[in-house]
């Protein structure tokens, strides 16, 4: 009698024993799991919500962000509501004032949430902005919590700046794979973007990244992505779903459906069997607004970004712990 299902069960034997998916066993998976339904998929979800508990464990990594920064952005990606290539109604704002982050920060650190990301929109934080986004990081770090940055392509010197301030992780995705990326973003390059997590690692910064699915994407693109991010030793990589914006270039894309989402999960875990797997933005969008919007915690994932987005609606902070708890999660207090 198979665990989960004969299938699922011999393509998470090497995870659950330590290791990661052959060549083979990827294409096997390629094969299968794009076109699963019903009781394969769910049995799929089933073995890789066990492998995310042998791997990293039943422990819930919580994080919340600030839009520290918003809009006047000049690059054009296109889901995104911040570009200035775009007409959206997303707000417009220079750097807040440090009491202000901190304060949204600490209003985190006491609901329990460990880790607190600092996101400016634009290419990249400039150096007028970036003694100020130091001394955020310092306080936040002072207290505790984790300070994590997302300013954009950042220098060397800039990195080594935060790093020194007390930056825990810097966040920086990459979006999709380097073949779908110029579909997607013309005003910087994959390369640029990958050179900002290899400056990360080179300097021993912890690295948070991952990818936007829905794009338009292929499954090929989505294993891509994952491989690279395996391989530039993200530990953490966030899962944000489309949210298609009015205004934006890709307003008219579909929603993935409940089904695809969980899948794009299930493919996370099993080629980055050892990764905090974090689901960020979209959730309300594909999965509703009820704690049914967890359903992509029980396939696999082990992280979670609480609160709002960036320029859209999160879940209650409350109703998201009570959720996570009946998954068999261990929140913090
Ligand atoms: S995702 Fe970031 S870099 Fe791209 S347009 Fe939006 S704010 Fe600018």
């Amino acid at each position: 009698m198979p665990l989960f299902s004969a299938f699922a069960d011999a393509i998470v034997r090497p995870l659950l024993a330590g290791g990661l998916l052959s060549d083979t066993d990827r294409d096997r998976l390629l094969d299968e799991l794009p076109r699963a339904t019903g009781p394969a998929l769910d049995a799929l979800a089933r073995a890789a919500d066990a492998v995310r508990r042998v791997r990293v464990g039943n422990t819930v990594s919580l994080c919340a962000i600030i839009s520290a920064k918003s809009g006047r952005c000049g690059e054009d990606c296109a889901f995104c509501a911040q570009s200035g290539h775009h007409r959206t109604a997303a707000p417009e704002h220079a750097f807040l004032a440090p009491p202000e982050i901190t304060a949204a920060a600490a209003a985190m650190h006491a609901a329990g949430v460990a880790r607190f990301g600092i996101v400016a929109s634009g290419k990249a934080l400039p150096e007028a902005e970036l003694a100020r986004a130091a001394d955020v990081v310092a306080a936040i770090a002072a207290t505790g919590m984790a300070a994590d940055a997302s300013f954009g392509v950042l220098s060397r010197d800039a990195l080594v700046r935060l790093k020194a301030a007390g930056l825990a992780a810097y966040h920086h995705n990459l979006e999709t794979s380097r073949a779908f990326y110029p579909h997607i973003c013309t005003t910087r390059t994959f390369t640029d973007n990958l050179d900002v997590l290899r400056t990360c690692k080179s300097l021993g910064i912890p690295i948070c990244s991952g990818g936007l699915f829905g794009l338009g994407e292929s499954w090929a693109d989505r294993v891509d992505l994952a491989l690279t991010l395996l391989e530039a030793e993200a530990f953490s990589i966030p899962v944000n779903f489309l949210s298609p914006i009015p205004g934006t270039r890709l307003a008219q894309q579909p929603v993935l459906s409940r089904d695809e989402a969980r899948r794009i999960v299930i493919l996370l875990r099993l080629l980055l069997p050892d990764r905090q797997i974090r689901i960020c933005g979209g959730r309300p969008t594909v999965f509703g607004p009820t704690t049914d919007n967890l359903a992509p915690m029980a396939a696999g994932a082990d992280g979670l970004m609480v609160g709002d987005y960036l320029t859209t609606n999160g879940a209650s902070l409350d109703a998201d712990k009570a959720g996570l708890e009946q998954l068999g999660f261990v929140t913090p207090p």
